[in-house]
Protein backbone atom coordinates (compact mmCIF):
# COMPACT_ATOMS: atom_id res chain seq x y z
CA UNK A 1 0.00 0.00 0.00
CA UNK A 2 1.44 3.61 -0.76
CA UNK A 3 1.48 5.73 2.16
CA UNK A 4 2.27 9.43 2.54
CA UNK A 5 3.45 11.46 5.47
CA UNK A 6 2.06 14.65 6.96
CA UNK A 7 3.60 16.69 9.85
CA UNK A 8 0.46 18.16 11.75
CA UNK A 9 -0.77 19.63 15.44
CA UNK A 10 -2.54 17.63 17.90
CA UNK A 11 -3.52 17.27 21.27
CA UNK A 12 -1.09 14.44 23.19
CA UNK A 13 -1.47 13.63 26.34
CA UNK A 14 1.76 12.47 27.44
CA UNK A 15 1.44 11.49 31.44
CA UNK A 16 -0.80 12.83 34.13
CA UNK A 17 -1.37 17.00 33.76
CA UNK A 18 1.15 16.36 31.35
CA UNK A 19 -0.91 17.26 28.00
CA UNK A 20 0.66 19.27 24.71
CA UNK A 21 -0.57 20.32 21.67
CA UNK A 22 2.61 19.76 18.87
CA UNK A 23 3.57 18.53 15.94
CA UNK A 24 3.58 15.47 14.99
CA UNK A 25 3.83 13.08 11.74
CA UNK A 26 0.65 11.15 10.43
CA UNK A 27 0.85 8.20 7.65
CA UNK A 28 -1.92 8.28 5.20
CA UNK A 29 -2.48 5.19 2.91
CA UNK A 30 -4.08 5.35 -0.14
CA UNK A 31 -7.36 3.75 1.33
CA UNK A 32 -7.70 5.63 3.64
CA UNK A 33 -9.52 9.01 4.51
CA UNK A 34 -7.76 12.38 5.58
CA UNK A 35 -9.92 14.05 7.64
CA UNK A 36 -9.60 18.28 8.44
CA UNK A 37 -10.64 17.85 12.30
CA UNK A 38 -12.99 21.21 12.70
CA UNK A 39 -14.80 20.77 16.20
CA UNK A 40 -14.62 17.63 19.11
CA UNK A 41 -15.85 17.55 22.36
CA UNK A 42 -14.42 16.39 25.69
CA UNK A 43 -15.24 13.45 27.19
CA UNK A 44 -14.96 11.50 30.64
CA UNK A 45 -12.04 9.49 29.21
CA UNK A 46 -9.97 12.54 27.89
CA UNK A 47 -10.23 14.11 31.50
CA UNK A 48 -9.07 10.67 32.70
CA UNK A 49 -6.17 10.34 30.67
CA UNK A 50 -5.04 14.16 31.66
CA UNK A 51 -5.97 14.14 35.55
CA UNK A 52 -4.82 10.47 36.54
CA UNK A 53 -2.31 9.13 33.20
CA UNK A 54 -5.54 6.44 33.30
CA UNK A 55 -9.11 5.87 32.35
CA UNK A 56 -10.10 2.99 34.31
CA UNK A 57 -8.22 -0.15 33.22
CA UNK A 58 -6.19 1.91 30.53
CA UNK A 59 -2.61 3.25 31.58
CA UNK A 60 -0.86 5.53 29.27
CA UNK A 61 2.40 4.16 28.33
CA UNK A 62 3.44 6.35 26.00
CA UNK A 63 1.92 9.93 24.44
CA UNK A 64 -1.31 9.68 22.78
CA UNK A 65 -3.78 11.73 20.61
CA UNK A 66 -6.87 12.36 22.66
CA UNK A 67 -10.62 12.97 21.85
CA UNK A 68 -12.65 10.60 20.39
CA UNK A 69 -15.98 13.14 19.69
CA UNK A 70 -15.08 14.69 16.53
CA UNK A 71 -16.21 15.91 13.21
CA UNK A 72 -14.67 17.67 10.17
CA UNK A 73 -14.15 17.68 6.27
CA UNK A 74 -12.75 15.61 4.40
CA UNK A 75 -9.24 16.57 2.50
CA UNK A 76 -8.27 13.30 0.98
CA UNK A 77 -10.56 9.92 -0.23
CA UNK A 78 -9.11 6.86 -1.52
CA UNK A 79 -9.66 6.66 -5.58
CA UNK A 80 -13.52 4.79 -6.56
CA UNK A 81 -14.52 6.26 -3.00
CA UNK A 82 -18.54 7.51 -2.52
CA UNK A 83 -16.96 9.90 -0.27
CA UNK A 84 -16.05 13.11 -1.77
CA UNK A 85 -13.51 16.02 -0.94
CA UNK A 86 -15.09 18.99 0.81
CA UNK A 87 -17.63 16.99 2.23
CA UNK A 88 -18.41 17.40 5.95
CA UNK A 89 -18.20 14.11 8.20
CA UNK A 90 -18.86 13.05 11.39
CA UNK A 91 -16.60 10.43 12.60
CA UNK A 92 -16.83 7.17 14.07
CA UNK A 93 -14.74 6.40 16.62
CA UNK A 94 -15.42 2.59 16.71
CA UNK A 95 -12.90 -0.07 14.80
CA UNK A 96 -14.32 -3.64 15.47
CA UNK A 97 -12.09 -6.28 14.12
CA UNK A 98 -15.74 -7.47 12.42
CA UNK A 99 -14.53 -10.95 12.66
CA UNK A 100 -15.06 -12.17 16.03
CA UNK A 101 -18.13 -13.62 17.54
CA UNK A 102 -19.69 -10.61 18.97
CA UNK A 103 -19.21 -9.27 15.92
CA UNK A 104 -20.46 -11.48 13.63
CA UNK A 105 -23.85 -11.93 15.67
CA UNK A 106 -24.35 -8.03 15.50
CA UNK A 107 -22.95 -6.92 18.64
CA UNK A 108 -19.89 -4.71 17.42
CA UNK A 109 -20.06 -2.50 20.53
CA UNK A 110 -18.37 -5.54 22.56
CA UNK A 111 -15.56 -6.62 20.12
CA UNK A 112 -12.84 -7.92 22.55
CA UNK A 113 -10.34 -6.33 20.13
CA UNK A 114 -11.88 -3.12 19.05
CA UNK A 115 -10.19 -0.27 18.45
CA UNK A 116 -11.38 2.60 20.02
CA UNK A 117 -10.12 6.29 18.79
CA UNK A 118 -8.67 8.28 21.86
CA UNK A 119 -8.17 4.73 24.01
CA UNK A 120 -5.15 3.34 26.08
CA UNK A 121 -6.38 -0.16 26.06
CA UNK A 122 -4.05 -1.64 23.51
CA UNK A 123 -0.33 -0.43 23.42
CA UNK A 124 0.30 0.74 21.04
CA UNK A 125 -2.56 2.91 22.12
CA UNK A 126 -5.43 3.94 19.10
CA UNK A 127 -4.74 8.03 18.52
CA UNK A 128 -7.68 9.80 19.02
CA UNK A 129 -9.16 12.61 17.07
CA UNK A 130 -7.78 16.30 18.71
CA UNK A 131 -5.87 16.59 15.96
CA UNK A 132 -5.37 18.99 12.64
CA UNK A 133 -5.93 16.03 10.45
CA UNK A 134 -6.94 12.81 11.26
CA UNK A 135 -6.59 8.89 9.47
CA UNK A 136 -9.55 7.16 9.06
CA UNK A 137 -11.08 4.07 7.54
CA UNK A 138 -14.42 4.78 4.63
CA UNK A 139 -16.68 3.37 6.92
CA UNK A 140 -15.97 5.44 9.30
CA UNK A 141 -17.15 8.62 8.10
CA UNK A 142 -20.41 9.46 8.35
CA UNK A 143 -21.20 12.64 5.31
CA UNK A 144 -23.68 15.19 6.95
CA UNK A 145 -25.50 18.23 6.06
CA UNK A 146 -22.81 20.87 6.14
CA UNK A 147 -24.94 23.80 6.80
CA UNK A 148 -25.18 22.21 10.73
CA UNK A 149 -22.46 23.82 12.93
CA UNK A 150 -19.91 21.40 13.59
CA UNK A 151 -20.14 22.02 17.21
CA UNK A 152 -23.41 20.72 17.25
CA UNK A 153 -22.49 17.50 15.21
CA UNK A 154 -19.67 17.27 17.78
CA UNK A 155 -22.52 15.52 19.73
CA UNK A 156 -22.60 12.43 17.61
CA UNK A 157 -20.79 10.18 19.36
CA UNK A 158 -22.37 10.88 22.89
CA UNK A 159 -25.75 10.84 21.31
CA UNK A 160 -25.29 7.93 19.89
CA UNK A 161 -24.56 6.25 23.37
CA UNK A 162 -27.85 7.71 24.45
CA UNK A 163 -29.67 6.38 21.73
CA UNK A 164 -28.23 2.92 22.71
CA UNK A 165 -29.08 2.82 26.00
CA UNK A 166 -33.11 3.69 24.96
CA UNK A 167 -32.94 1.15 22.55
CA UNK A 168 -31.55 -1.56 25.31
CA UNK A 169 -34.42 -0.02 27.68
CA UNK A 170 -37.02 -1.33 24.88
CA UNK A 171 -40.35 0.25 24.19
CA UNK A 172 -40.71 3.72 25.76
CA UNK A 173 -44.01 4.64 24.12
CA UNK A 174 -46.63 5.98 27.08
CA UNK A 175 -43.32 5.08 29.33
CA UNK A 176 -42.58 6.52 33.23
CA UNK A 177 -39.04 7.40 32.49
CA UNK A 178 -36.35 8.59 35.27
CA UNK A 179 -33.23 9.07 34.46
CA UNK A 180 -30.32 9.68 37.31
CA UNK A 181 -27.17 11.68 36.92
CA UNK A 182 -27.92 15.18 34.45
CA UNK A 183 -24.59 15.33 32.93
CA UNK A 184 -24.31 15.50 29.16
CA UNK A 185 -25.23 11.37 28.38
CA UNK A 186 -27.73 11.90 31.18
CA UNK A 187 -28.98 14.86 29.14
CA UNK A 188 -29.03 13.03 25.80
CA UNK A 189 -30.69 10.07 27.17
CA UNK A 190 -33.58 12.28 28.07
CA UNK A 191 -33.77 13.78 25.12
CA UNK A 192 -33.37 10.26 22.94
CA UNK A 193 -36.01 9.00 25.20
CA UNK A 194 -38.58 11.34 24.39
CA UNK A 195 -38.08 10.88 21.04
CA UNK A 196 -38.63 7.20 21.61
CA UNK A 197 -42.28 8.03 23.02
CA UNK A 198 -41.79 8.48 26.83
CA UNK A 199 -44.60 9.86 28.55
CA UNK A 200 -42.78 11.13 31.34
CA UNK A 201 -39.59 11.83 31.74
CA UNK A 202 -37.76 13.16 35.35
CA UNK A 203 -34.03 13.87 36.03
CA UNK A 204 -32.26 13.71 39.30
CA UNK A 205 -29.31 15.51 40.09
CA UNK A 206 -27.68 17.09 42.87
CA UNK A 207 -26.75 19.59 40.78
CA UNK A 208 -29.73 22.72 40.53
CA UNK A 209 -27.26 23.78 37.22
CA UNK A 210 -27.44 20.55 35.60
CA UNK A 211 -31.53 19.95 36.41
CA UNK A 212 -31.93 23.27 34.70
CA UNK A 213 -30.41 21.97 31.46
CA UNK A 214 -32.05 18.32 32.24
CA UNK A 215 -34.98 20.45 31.37
CA UNK A 216 -33.68 22.43 28.52
CA UNK A 217 -33.10 18.75 26.81
CA UNK A 218 -36.82 17.13 27.52
CA UNK A 219 -37.12 16.38 31.14
CA UNK A 220 -40.78 17.23 32.39
CA UNK A 221 -39.93 17.23 36.01
CA UNK A 222 -36.83 17.22 38.29
CA UNK A 223 -36.04 15.56 41.65
CA UNK A 224 -33.04 16.26 44.13
CA UNK A 225 -31.95 12.87 45.36
CA UNK A 226 -31.46 14.10 48.94
CA UNK A 227 -34.62 15.95 49.29
CA UNK A 228 -36.40 13.09 51.11
CA UNK A 229 -39.97 14.03 50.52
CA UNK A 230 -39.39 13.60 46.75
CA UNK A 231 -37.35 10.56 46.95
CA UNK A 232 -40.70 9.28 48.81
CA UNK A 233 -43.21 10.45 46.27
CA UNK A 234 -41.25 8.40 43.61
CA UNK A 235 -40.55 5.23 45.87
CA UNK A 236 -43.97 4.75 46.88
CA UNK A 237 -46.36 1.63 45.57
CA UNK A 238 -43.06 -0.17 45.48
CA UNK A 239 -41.78 2.19 42.38
CA UNK A 240 -42.82 5.00 39.98
CA UNK A 241 -40.77 4.22 37.10
CA UNK A 242 -40.74 1.63 34.17
CA UNK A 243 -37.51 2.78 32.90
CA UNK A 244 -34.89 4.39 35.06
CA UNK A 245 -31.49 5.03 33.16
CA UNK A 246 -28.78 5.10 36.04
CA UNK A 247 -26.23 7.35 34.67
CA UNK A 248 -24.00 8.86 36.93
CA UNK A 249 -22.09 5.17 38.37
CA UNK A 250 -22.27 6.53 41.95
CA UNK A 251 -22.73 4.34 43.93
CA UNK A 252 -25.97 5.53 45.98
CA UNK A 253 -27.58 6.50 43.01
CA UNK A 254 -27.00 2.61 41.52
CA UNK A 255 -27.99 1.16 44.89
CA UNK A 256 -31.58 3.56 44.67
CA UNK A 257 -32.29 2.28 41.03
CA UNK A 258 -34.33 -0.32 42.14
CA UNK A 259 -36.71 1.31 45.01
CA UNK A 260 -37.56 3.84 42.06
CA UNK A 261 -38.48 1.10 39.75
CA UNK A 262 -41.73 -0.52 39.76
CA UNK A 263 -42.88 -4.31 39.55
CA UNK A 264 -41.77 -5.86 36.10
CA UNK A 265 -39.82 -2.58 35.36
CA UNK A 266 -36.21 -1.94 33.97
CA UNK A 267 -33.73 -0.44 35.30
CA UNK A 268 -30.67 0.60 31.89
CA UNK A 269 -26.99 1.25 33.71
CA UNK A 270 -25.20 3.26 31.87
CA UNK A 271 -22.52 5.21 34.28
CA UNK A 272 -19.22 3.64 34.62
CA UNK A 273 -19.34 3.24 38.62
CA UNK A 274 -15.71 2.73 40.00
CA UNK A 275 -16.50 1.25 43.01
CA UNK A 276 -19.03 -1.82 44.41
CA UNK A 277 -22.71 -1.15 45.32
CA UNK A 278 -24.63 -2.72 47.38
CA UNK A 279 -27.10 -4.30 45.26
CA UNK A 280 -30.66 -4.56 47.03
CA UNK A 281 -30.80 -8.43 45.39
CA UNK A 282 -34.19 -9.15 47.86
CA UNK A 283 -36.44 -6.53 45.94
CA UNK A 284 -34.91 -6.48 42.59
CA UNK A 285 -36.06 -10.28 42.66
CA UNK A 286 -39.47 -10.32 43.79
CA UNK A 287 -39.94 -6.82 41.67
CA UNK A 288 -38.93 -9.12 38.94
CA UNK A 289 -36.98 -6.12 38.04
CA UNK A 290 -34.50 -6.51 34.54
CA UNK A 291 -31.48 -5.27 34.95
CA UNK A 292 -29.13 -4.27 31.77
CA UNK A 293 -25.97 -3.24 31.23
CA UNK A 294 -25.59 -0.67 27.64
CA UNK A 295 -21.91 0.76 26.65
CA UNK A 296 -21.08 2.61 23.79
CA UNK A 297 -22.91 2.11 20.37
CA UNK A 298 -23.40 0.15 17.04
CA UNK A 299 -25.73 1.68 14.14
CA UNK A 300 -26.91 4.05 16.64
CA UNK A 301 -24.13 6.47 15.42
CA UNK A 302 -25.90 6.81 12.23
CA UNK A 303 -29.18 7.65 13.82
CA UNK A 304 -27.44 10.51 15.96
CA UNK A 305 -25.99 12.05 12.88
CA UNK A 306 -29.68 11.57 11.84
CA UNK A 307 -31.09 13.37 14.36
CA UNK A 308 -28.62 16.69 15.05
CA UNK A 309 -29.21 16.98 11.41
CA UNK A 310 -33.00 17.06 11.41
CA UNK A 311 -33.15 18.78 14.65
CA UNK A 312 -34.86 16.43 16.51
CA UNK A 313 -31.95 16.88 19.13
CA UNK A 314 -30.80 19.88 19.65
CA UNK A 315 -27.79 19.33 22.00
CA UNK A 316 -27.00 23.40 22.54
CA UNK A 317 -27.55 23.98 26.12
CA UNK A 318 -24.94 21.35 26.61
CA UNK A 319 -22.17 23.73 25.47
CA UNK A 320 -20.30 24.98 28.16
CA UNK A 321 -17.63 26.40 26.41
CA UNK A 322 -15.27 26.23 23.21
CA UNK A 323 -11.26 26.30 23.61
CA UNK A 324 -8.75 26.23 20.70
CA UNK A 325 -6.51 23.31 20.35
CA UNK A 326 -3.51 25.31 22.12
CA UNK A 327 -5.18 25.85 25.18
CA UNK A 328 -6.34 21.97 25.67
CA UNK A 329 -5.00 22.28 29.50
CA UNK A 330 -7.19 24.93 30.19
CA UNK A 331 -10.34 23.10 28.24
CA UNK A 332 -9.69 20.07 30.04
CA UNK A 333 -9.28 21.86 33.61
CA UNK A 334 -13.01 23.61 32.51
CA UNK A 335 -13.89 20.09 31.74
CA UNK A 336 -13.29 18.57 34.99
CA UNK A 337 -15.03 21.14 37.16
CA UNK A 338 -18.63 19.84 36.89
CA UNK A 339 -20.47 23.07 38.89
CA UNK A 340 -19.52 25.04 35.90
CA UNK A 341 -19.57 22.82 32.82
CA UNK A 342 -21.49 19.96 31.13
CA UNK A 343 -19.78 19.71 27.26
CA UNK A 344 -16.52 21.20 26.58
CA UNK A 345 -15.22 21.62 23.02
CA UNK A 346 -12.36 22.29 21.38
CA UNK A 347 -12.77 24.39 18.07
CA UNK A 348 -10.30 23.65 15.51
CA UNK A 349 -11.09 26.55 12.78
ZN1 LIG B 1 -17.51 10.18 24.73
ZN1 LIG C 1 -14.88 -8.22 16.83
Amino acid sequence: MKTEKITCNACLAHAEKDVRFEAREIEHGENEVLVKVSSGGICGSDIHYYQHGRAGMSVLKHPMVIGHEFVGVISKVPANSQLKVGQTVAVNPSCPCNQCEMCLSGHQNLCSSMRFMGSAQFNPHVNGGFSEYVVVKPEQCIPYDSTIPANVMAFSEPLAVAIHAVKVAGQLTGKRVLVIGAGPIGCLILAAARSAGASELVASDLSPRCLDLARQMGATATMNPLDEQQVAHYQQNRGYFDVVFEASGAQAAVASTVDFTRPAGTVVQVGMGASPVNWPVSSMLVKEISWAGSFRFISEFETAVRWLEDGRVDPRPLISAEFPPQQIEEALITATDKNVSAKVLIRFD
